[in-house]
């Protein structure tokens, strides 16, 4: 391997996953891009450019849409597409060509011997199905293939070990953010690829689910956000400019629009961690925000999220009740025979239809915006635990909801969001009550004091009805 990979390959976000020199008959290099659906602070496509200049060759960045990523369905599908023509555009300002293959076209082998690529990189997402597609695909082929953790702030290979609490976590990666909360170069890529005529490609502003006959279309697109990088920036602008100095104050309250709405974007990959945090410190330098304000958002952002991204990569049943700790698995068993009144459906629970206002205005939001409020949806994960006849069978109703309505679902947060809330992840014991055994109990009666529950629950009633008026 030439010195100057061998020196890229020790970045801490890289993962060599196939060893061995660049094919020296290649004539570019490929990105294979999976999470982080854009060009701009995209650590893996950065990557992929450097070595493409390093080897003298162009890069060219390749996106398979599939008609069958697990669990996923037109309302993920419509946002996913509405960001593809951003990216071609962006990736046109840095001299990348962007390819999207559909089904049955799409093979990434059949792409990579038609390009003669000599090397691939690809990026990271700790989930169970996209890992083991890099783990098959590093099998299969006869090229060097890296992966670069591209959709976290501080490399998750700094964090060998599953990181249980938060605050530790924090002593962790706080020293190191000097290092990676900093901004990085636009490196442009020296050599064009020279595009062959007839060279087969999905036009981005078509629609990629056409014609996919078994393709899930029973949830509908949501007006409330739209996709792309450039969506993004906007939002991002807006809530650095009129909302992050109140985020401490507003952050829960569902019934205002006090934080960014931005993780649906985090979740497509539209736009980068890094993006948002330094766009967050630098409106601290500006004095459009306090440091604790900034402090307040960069908890979420980097300690909450990189933690569920941790979780997710060291906890193999994370999306199930095997996910709960020790203690927490032997309370729950311990109040497993606990009466449950009531007890719903998952079809009264999915349509909204319970004897709790609150809980169904979220399940309102969850439905008709694609997105809840996260104070909501700790209160409407722990109202699932109380509802249903087992533990085991609420976190399954859980993941099935959040990943199926839910714009950002499908992602680390959302699993480590429910194991948190329902199965004591990341959490403590709290004091003994009926079914919640010592998991952290919230009370409806208690959430109403803290927020204007009245407003919200006529917000989401108004929501459902221009939604059903469509
Ligand atoms: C039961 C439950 C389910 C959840 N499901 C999901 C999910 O499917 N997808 C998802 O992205 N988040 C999920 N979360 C985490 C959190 O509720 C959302 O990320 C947040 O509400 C998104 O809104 P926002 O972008 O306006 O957040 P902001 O308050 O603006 O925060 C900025 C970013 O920080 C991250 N963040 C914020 N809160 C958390 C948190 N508690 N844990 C991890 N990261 C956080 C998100 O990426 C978010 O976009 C869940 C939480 C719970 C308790």
């Amino acid at each position: 391997m030439p010195r100057a990979l061998q020196q890229f390959s020790q970045d801490a976000r890289v993962t060599v996953r196939r060893n061995g020199a660049p094919l020296p008959q290649g004539k570019c290099v490929v990105y294979w891009m999976q999470r982080a659906q854009r060009a701009l602070d995209n650590p893996a496509l950065d990557m992929a450019i450097r070595i493409g200049n390093e080897l003298g060759l162009p890069v060219v960045a390749y996106f398979s849409a599939i008609s069958n990523f697990p669990h996923a369905n037109l309302r993920h599908y419509v946002f996913l597409n509405q960001g593809l023509a951003d990216i071609e555009e962006d990736m046109a300002e840095r001299n990348v060509t962007f390819i999207v293959r559909r089904p049955p076209g799409n093979s990434l082998e059949q792409l990579l011997e038609e390009v003669q690529a000599a090397m691939l990189i690809g990026d990271e997402n700790p989930c169970r199905e996209p890992e083991r597609w890099r783990q098959v695909i590093a099998k299969r082929l006869n090229m060097p293939y890296w992966t670069i953790d591209a959709d976290v702030v501080v490399p998750s290979n700094l964090f060998p070990k599953h990181q249980y609490m938060v605050h530790i976590f924090r002593k962790r990666f706080e020293p190191l953010l000097p290092q990676y909360l900093v901004p990085q170069p636009v490196i442009q890529a020296e050599k064009s690829w020279p595009h062959p005529k007839g060279f087969e490609a999905f036009d981005v502003r078509h629609d990629v689910t056409e014609g996919w006959s078994k393709f899930d279309r029973s949830v509908k697109p949501v007006d409330s956000f739209h996709g792309g990088t450039h969506e993004a920036q906007r939002l991002l602008k807006d809530f650095v400019t009129n909302k992050l100095a109140n985020y401490p104050k507003e952050r829960n309250h569902p019934e205002l629009d006090g934080t960014s709405r931005l993780s649906p974007y985090l979740h497509f990959g539209h736009i980068s961690p890094l993006t948002i945090a330094l766009a967050v410190e630098d409106a601290h330098k500006n004095k459009h925000a306090s440091r604790e304000a900034c402090d307040s958002y960069l908890n979420e952002l980097i300690a909450w999220r990189d933690m569920a991204v941790n979780f997710v990569k060291f906890v193999p049943g994370y999306d199930s009740f095997e996910a709960a700790p020790e203690w927490a698995q032997k309370t729950l068993r311990e109040h497993a025979r606990d009466t449950r009144d009531p007890i719903y459906t998952l079809e009264e629970l999915e349509r909204a239809e319970t004897c709790d206002e609150l809980w169904n205005a979220a399940q309102r939001q969850m439905l008709h915006a694609g997105w809840m409020h996260n104070y909501m949806r700790m209160y409407w994960a722990k109202k699932i635990l109380e509802w249903s006849p087992s533990p085991v069978q609420a976190w399954e109703t859980c993941v099935y909801l959040n990943d199926r309505y839910f714009l950002d679902g499908r992602d680390p947060n959302g699993y480590a969001g429910i194991a948190w809330a329902i199965g004591g992840v990341h959490d403590r014991p709290w004091f003994e009550r009926d079914i919640f055994g010592t998991i952290r109990y919230m009370s409806g009666n208690a959430a109403a004091k803290k927020f204007d529950a009245t407003r919200y629950i006529r917000q989401m009633e108004e929501l459902a009805e221009s939604a059903q008026a469509e």
